[in-house]
């Protein structure tokens, strides 16, 4: 399959999610990374984002609470290229009543391959590469000949 190229832009942006277990942990680290996130433009769902900008003192774009549609508002922002970068710690051991909504977010940032980290140890990579503050040509297939598959749409008689 072809591939389209999508520029990231070394000052990128990121998108900030935790559930409420994974909160005090996205909250450290986001604390101990606080220089480095702080030229990069950030968003995250409803109440993390509290949190956050209390924390950091940054300023950051909220969205709706996740269970009310904030994490869907985010894999919208990625379709239109309004995100570039998701940092997501969910909780493993604990429903959601979100669920779908959670995997249709990983889903989409899986599509349109965007960096996720899903966990601590993930991020600290992430935040630390040397590809985080500089440009970057994300190649993202190329969708067109799925947009213009052939669809029987009438019955043959
Ligand atoms: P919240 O949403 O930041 O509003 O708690 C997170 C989530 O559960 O997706």
């Amino acid at each position: 399959m072809a591939h389209k190229k999508i520029p990231m832009k070394p000052d990128k942006k990121i998108a900030l999610v935790a559930h409420d277990n994974k909160k005090r942990d996205l909250l450290e680290w986001a604390k101990f990374n606080r220089d480095l996130l702080a030229h990069h433009q950030i968003y995250a769902t409803g109440t993390t984002g509290k949190l956050l900008e209390e924390e950091l003192g940054l300023k950051i774009a909220k969205l709706k609470s996740g269970p009310l549609g904030g994490d869907q508002q985010i894999g919208a922002k990625i379709v239109d290229n309004e995100i570039d970068f998701l940092i997501f710690f969910w909780d493993p051991l604990q429903p959601q009543p979100h669920d779908p909504d959670v995997k249709a977010l990983l889903r989409m940032a899986v599509v349109w391959n965007i960096p996720i980290a899903n966990n601590r140890a993930s991020a600290d990579f992430m935040i630390s590469s040397p590809l985080m503050d500089g440009e970057y040509d994300r190649l993202v297939p190329d969708y067109e000949n799925y947009s213009e598959r052939k669809i029987v749409s009438r019955e043959m008689g």
